[in-house]
């Protein structure tokens, strides 16, 4: 069944002033990029509305496939990432968090401070982005602590982030790398949640220190959970659409955003890997206002849940809450 739409929703949306805090770089490539180097790549079948992946496998075969089939240099995370973040402006988006995979320097011999110099290089003028590298559980092994640790002092990146399966086990070394990121003014997040229960969010804030979950849906069942975030102003970077066609058993009828929004957690909504899930930032957007009944005042507050937790100044985030204020008046 093609997902709901409705276009004067669209525009309301698009004209807020937006931010997109879970998304990574070699799963946003458009697909205009991939068919230039391989021109009969055919429209993902997992664009398709109601589609599912099998599991996490399944989904990570493909984006490697199509990620790093791309990214196989510095310029080409530069042009993939201008082309981003140029239509994160024709959507409305103010400020965008972004990662790249550490293992394209483990696995695909390529030099990451260099990539993140090419991707900040591709950053346009009225876009805010924060850059994030993204390290693999335990993709990332010795060879790769003192990468990790280099990054640490390079100054156009705002932090770190732990992806790839969560069930595979974490470096014993993981909690002291986050801790030296937090005294090197880093930020620190994890994906948690999206198919590991509760105990594993709570590792990630316990063990590690996160100050941010990436999805984090699955803390909806445990409500002691649920006040430990709420009393250390952790928010969740929610993907409706990703976790609808990834996550065991969620859809976008039964979405716990609904339930987690409800409990006074702070969530925010972003797309995580269009290339994968056929999304933009308006459609996870609108898909909770037309399955989950997120009213426009709801919607509002999510976009207001980004703009608070946005890595900016004061004067800057005040601007466009004032810029929000102005449209939903
Ligand atoms: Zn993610």
């Amino acid at each position: 069944m093609p997902r709901k739409t409705d276009p004067e929703l669209r525009e309301f949306l698009r004209k807020l002033p937006k931010t997109e805090t879970h998304l990574h770089l070699e799963g946003g490539l458009p697909l205009e990029l991939l068919r230039e180097i391989r021109p009969d790549e055919p429209t993902p079948e997992s664009w398709t509305d109601g589609f599912k992946y099998r599991d996490f496998t399944h989904f990570e075969q493909e984006l490697l496939d199509w990620g790093f089939a791309w990214h196989t240099s510095p310029e080409q995370y530069y042009r993939s990432a201008k082309m981003q973040f140029e239509r994160h402006l024709e959507l409305g988006v103010k400020y965008v968090e972004c990662s790249f995979a550490s293992g394209v320097s483990e696995f695909g011999g390529l030099d990451a401070k260099e990539i993140h110099l090419a991707v900040l290089e591709a950053v346009p003028k009225d876009l805010e982005v924060r850059l994030f590298m993204g390290i693999h559980h335990s993709g990332c092994g010795p060879k790769m602590r003192p990468v990790i640790e280099d990054a640490l002092t390079w100054d156009g990146l705002a932090g770190i982030d732990l992806h790839g399966p969560e069930d595979l086990p974490i470096e014993p070394w993981t909690a002291e790398i986050y801790a030296a990121a937090r005294v090197a003014d880093k930020f620190t997040k994890a994906h948690a949640g999206e198919f590991l229960g509760p105990d594993f969010v709570r590792r990630m804030l316990v063990e590690i220190g996160a100050e941010r979950i990436q999805h984090g849906i699955r803390s909806v069942e445990d409500p002691m959970l649920l006040d430990q975030i709420k009393a250390n102003g952790i928010a969740l970077d929610i993907c409706p659409i990703s976790n609808a066609k990834l996550s065991p058993g969620v859809t976008l009828e039964n979405h716990p955003i609904r339930e987690l929004f409800d409990a006074g957690v702070k969530v925010t909504v972003s797309t995580d890997d269009p290339i994968s899930f056929g999304n933009n930032l308006l459609d996870d957007y609108e898909a909770l206002h037309h399955y989950r009944n997120f009213t426009r005042e709801e919607l509002v507050q999510l976009v207001r849940n980004g703009l608070e937790v946005a890595l900016v100044d004061e004067a800057k985030r005040q601007t466009w809450l004032d810029e929000l204020d102005a449209l939903t008046a």
